[in-house]
Formats: C-alpha cells, structure tokens, sequence
C-alpha cells in the first residue's frame, strides 16, 4: 500500500475528526430527541485515494460513499477484501449503471426514469433512493418536485430495485434546516406509496445538524472527517 502522507500524524489527524463527527452527531440526535444509534453516516471519500478508505475501516467506518463511477470501481475492487458498505452518491449516467449496482450496495441518486430501467435485473436486489431536487434547476441532479411520485412508482413496478426513502442535498442561498423540512414533506409523500421506504439521506459536513433535526436517517460527510479534498482534474 502507499501512501505520500505521513502515516502516523495524518492517521491521528483522521481519528481526530472521525470521533469529532461521531460527538457532534450524537450530540445533534440527542438535541433533536432521536437514538444516534438509528442514524448511519456514510464517509464520502471521493478524491482521496484507497489507501484512506482503508485506514478508515481500521478506524470502524462501515458506510463509504463516492460520486465518480470510475474511482469508485476502482476503489472497491483495491478494497475488496474490506467489507464495507458502498454508496454511490453522484449523479450517475444510464450506461454506466450495471457496472455501477456491481460494487455499490447503495445507490443514492435514482432520479429520472431512464435510469430506473437501466438498473432493471433479476439479481438480487440493490438498495436505492429517490434524489429530489431541490432547487428549480433541471440540470442539478434529482426528480423536479412534480415528478416525484411517478418515478417512486416506476422505482417500486420494477425488479432489482428496493426503495429505502428519499435523497437531497441542501442548494446554496437557503437555510439548510428549511430545505431539509422540504425533504421531510417529500418523505412522507413517498411513504403513501412505499410504507417501508422510510429513510431520508441528507446533510453534509456543514448541515448535518439540520438534515438530523428533520429526521434524516443517512448522514453524507466528507470533508469534516476526511479534511481537505486533494485536487484533482
Ligand atoms: C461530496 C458530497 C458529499 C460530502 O460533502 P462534504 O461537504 O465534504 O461533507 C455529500 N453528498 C454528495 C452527493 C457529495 O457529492
């Protein structure tokens, strides 16, 4: 394994962080009058290489999340003698979607149709969430508000797919704890239809604490625990 840092501060560095986001979110359920113990954090490591992902499960982390279908794959197959749970959390093109459901045990970004059928399949199932979008531009990921129930029933008609709940991410320009209580209203619309769908993925490294106060059950963190994300491109 290699790694450039230096392995022993950067390692205490990480644990820092990882048990400064623990307190900080089982303070925020405790202030919201829920079990920490319902709510599971997925550590976004998009940009960092394996060799953090790994010193991140010797640390407990269970749930990983990432964006990029190419590094994820890339990532999970270096990792694969790990078991973790892989997340896939960026916007995710219809082509790329088999390959995507062969390592991500979680796909957190089903937001049109098309997509829905290209994950369509006979093996067992993968774990999915409805994405909202939350702001009025089409291009940012997520179904318009409008179209919310149609894509949950096309997610529930069809085979390969079981519907945990809905995902959003906070847009810039509005309070984040109002945005979340957005996506509380678009839950219980989804659990009309999908009473086990009862999971809601929202809040970040700066929004956690409102995403846990309107009841999310799956908390995306990057970079209050992995620190800066290197640059890229
Ligand atoms: C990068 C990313 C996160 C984590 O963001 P931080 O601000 O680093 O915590 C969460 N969700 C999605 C969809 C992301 O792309």
């Amino acid at each position: 394994m290699t790694t450039s840092t230096s392995p022993t501060s950067s390692s205490s560095a990480l644990a820092e962080r990882l048990a400064a986001a623990r307190h900080g979110i089982a303070d925020a359920a405790r202030a919201a009058g829920r079990d920490p113990g319902e709510i599971t954090t997925i550590v976004v490591t998009k940009f960092h290489p394996a060799s953090l992902v790994r010193e991140l499960a010797a640390l407990g982390v269970t749930d990983v999340g990432e964006n990029r279908h190419q590094e994820a794959q890339a990532k999970a197959a270096e990792l694969s003698d790990l078991a973790l749970t892989w997340h896939f959390v960026g916007q995710l093109q219809s082509k790329k979607a088999r390959q995507v459901r062969a390592y991500a045990q979680v796909i957190h970004s089903i937001d049109r149709v098309s997509l829905v059928d290209a994950l369509r399949s006979d093996d067992a199932a993968v774990d999915c969430f409805v994405q909202l979008n939350l702001t009025a531009d089409p291009s940012r990921g997520g179904v318009a508000d409008g179209e919310l129930e149609h894509l949950v029933e096309h997610v529930l008609e069809t085979p390969g797919l079981r519907l945990l709940g809905v995902m959003a991410v906070a847009p810039l320009g509005e309070e984040p704890r109002a945005a979340f209580a957005r996506v509380r209203t678009a839950s219980e619309r989804v659990l009309r239809l999908a009473p086990a769908a009862t999971a809601i993925s929202a809040g970040m490294s700066q929004d956690y604490a409102d995403a846990i106060a309107e009841g999310a059950t799956h908390l995306r963190i990057g970079t209050a625990i992995t620190g800066k994300r290197p640059a890229h491109g």
